[in-house]
């Protein structure tokens, strides 16, 4: 064969073989890769020999040395020196021994600088994951915050942090739930869970939520129910009641305010025990959610599925967002309360007239509603203004409590009671004909008369009596709100005037008024 065809054909195994490792370089490994990198600079150096001849070999045979250098660090760089001057000896039949410690030198430079620049690389490569993760955090955070913000209802909050935390837009935990602190402070309650009960649920949902692509939005909304919660994880969880002490995780977080991870199981803490065979469970972090010092609960979490260790930084990264949602669920769980004291009467506990609209409105058959009848009881303690003067108005206040759980106990669920205001109460009945409404009203009257209050024996009859007045929307007089309450009261005003402890209905005024 002719020099220029070996020539040539030396170019073309060479081109050939550096363009099918650039081709391939994403499909083989790391290692074959460089292998042919560095097989294609050594036929490149075969061929340059062809061109120059063998007198600038010994030049040329850098290249090789620098590229085994660069792919296989020091050792590839110093076997490529030690191979590179035994090709040179054997090419041009003389050893030259100066050649070798320059070799070794470009071998051992190449290996060390490719070290160095892929130290470098890989140092950012680190930093850049973690550019990205933050700023995923931090758009989960913020999304997360504006909807928190935007609500004060427990549930709502409760499925917006649980979302958020876990996989499909969260945080990427593979399960999380939540637990509240007991109204006595000694205890958390299992609230509601996001996560499958074992793992092949977990994949089976990993899978939906990754075809989905849902947004966070859509989650809580629409998803939430049907993907996420798992019925026997959640029913666990909610039969769970776990006391608070020293001794165990969950007082431990709230008590240090810092994330726990629990990575091994401690046989000595049984809460440790309880989750752990509750919901198969090795390695879980417990994540209090306090604010300004008032324990508001625990996020639990785990990676059941994946098994990915849960780290200290994972720890910093939700604390944030537990933060958060202390205050928010603190604010929900205030304004329920705030909300339902302005329903209710400080000091009987009945509702009030604030409520008595509501329930008012609720009920009241309109036309075309489909609603039943509704009745109304109204009913006033007789001579109580002898009872105060002869007892004192504390004792009266004790009879007005007593009489409200003697209502409350006369009612079946579905009827309302409600302290009009002083000592007039109302009960109101939906469903309910005017006939139905005098029996409840005479089981309240003759309960009431019978029930022993303190100091009723000072009372004219000897005891303690009220006087009733009912109506129902079915009568013809009655065709709006006010004037069931009128019809009522006329009722009641009625029977006062027939010697008081009576029920009176609204239709026995109709030919008398
Ligand atoms: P009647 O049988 O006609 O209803 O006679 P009465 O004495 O009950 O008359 P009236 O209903 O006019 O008087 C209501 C009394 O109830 C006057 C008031 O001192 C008392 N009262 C109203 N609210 C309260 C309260 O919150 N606590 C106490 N202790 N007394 C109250
Ligand atoms: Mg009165
Ligand atoms: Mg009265």
């Amino acid at each position: 064969m002719s020099k220029l065809k070996t020539f040539i054909l030396y170019i073309i195994l060479a081109v050939v073989l550096s363009q099918t490792a650039n081709l391939l370089r994403f499909r083989v490994s790391v290692l074959m890769n460089k292998l042919m990198i560095t097989a294609a600079s050594l036929i490149l150096v075969q061929a340059f020999t062809f061109i120059f001849g063998s007198d600038h070999l010994k030049w040329t045979i850098l290249l090789f040395i620098g590229i085994a250098g660069y792919s296989f660090n020091l050792k590839g760089g110093l076997a490529a020196a030690v191979l590179g001057f035994l090709i040179i000896s054997l090419q041009t039949g003389s050893v030259e021994l100066f050649l070798l410690p320059v070799y070794l030198l470009v071998g051992a430079g190449a290996g060390y600088a490719a070290h160095y620049l892929n130290h470098q690389k890989r140092d950012l490569h680190q930093w850049m994951n973690m550019l990205m993760k933050q700023s995923k955090h931090l758009q989960v955070f913020r999304e997360v915050s504006t909807t928190m913000q935007s609500t004060l209802q427990q549930d709502l909050l409760l499925k917006v942090i649980l979302t958020s935390v876990t996989a499909g837009h969260g945080l990427g935990f593979n399960r999380a739930m939540i637990f509240l602190s007991s109204s006595d402070l000694q205890s958390l309650k299992g609230v509601v869970g996001v996560g499958p009960m074992d793992v092949k649920r977990g994949y089976e949902v990993w899978e939906k939520i990754s075809e989905d692509r849902l947004k966070l939005r859509d989650l809580i909304e629409h998803n939430f129910d049907s993907n996420f919660t798992d019925p026997e994880l959640n029913s666990i969880l909610q039969s769970l009641d776990i006391p608070f002490t020293e001794h165990n995780v969950f007082g431990q977080a709230l008590s240090s305010q810092k994330p726990v991870i629990v990575n091994k199981i401690d046989r000595n803490d049984d809460s440790q025990v309880l989750i752990h065979e509750l919901f198969q469970t090795d390695e879980f972090a417990v994540i209090p959610l306090i604010n300004q010092g008032k324990n508001i609960g625990i996020l639990l979490i785990d990676n059941i599925v994946n098994k990915r260790p849960i780290t200290l930084s994972d720890t910093e990264n939700i604390l944030p967002l537990a933060n958060q949602a202390a205050i928010a669920l603190d604010h929900a769980s205030l304004y329920e309360r705030i909300e339902e004291m302005a329903l209710r009467d400080g000091l009987t506990g009945l509702l009030n007239q604030r409520a008595f609209q509501n329930v008012l409105n609720e009920h009241f058959p309109f036309e075309g509603s489909g609603r039943g009848p509704l009745s109304l009881v109204i009913f006033d303690i007789d001579f109580f203004k002898v009872f105060n003067d002869k007892n004192g108005h504390l004792l009266g206040n004790e009879v007005l409590m007593k009489l409200a759980r003697v209502i409350e106990e006369s009612l079946r669920p579905g009827h309302f009671s409600f302290r009009f205001g002083g000592e007039e109460f109302v009960v109101l009945l939906p469903d309910t004909c005017l006939e139905g409404a005098g029996d409840i009203a005479e089981a309240i009257r003759w309960n009431v008369e019978k029930a022993s209050f303190p100091g009723e024996e000072t009372q004219p009859n000897g005891f303690l009596t009220v006087s009733m007045g009912t109506a129902c929307t079915d009568h013809p007089d009655v065709t709006n709100k006010n004037e069931l309450i009128d019809a009522a009261d006329k009722a009641l005003y009625k029977a006062k005037n027939a010697g008081r402890n009576i029920v009176v209905s609204y239709k026995e005024f109709v030919g008398i008024d």
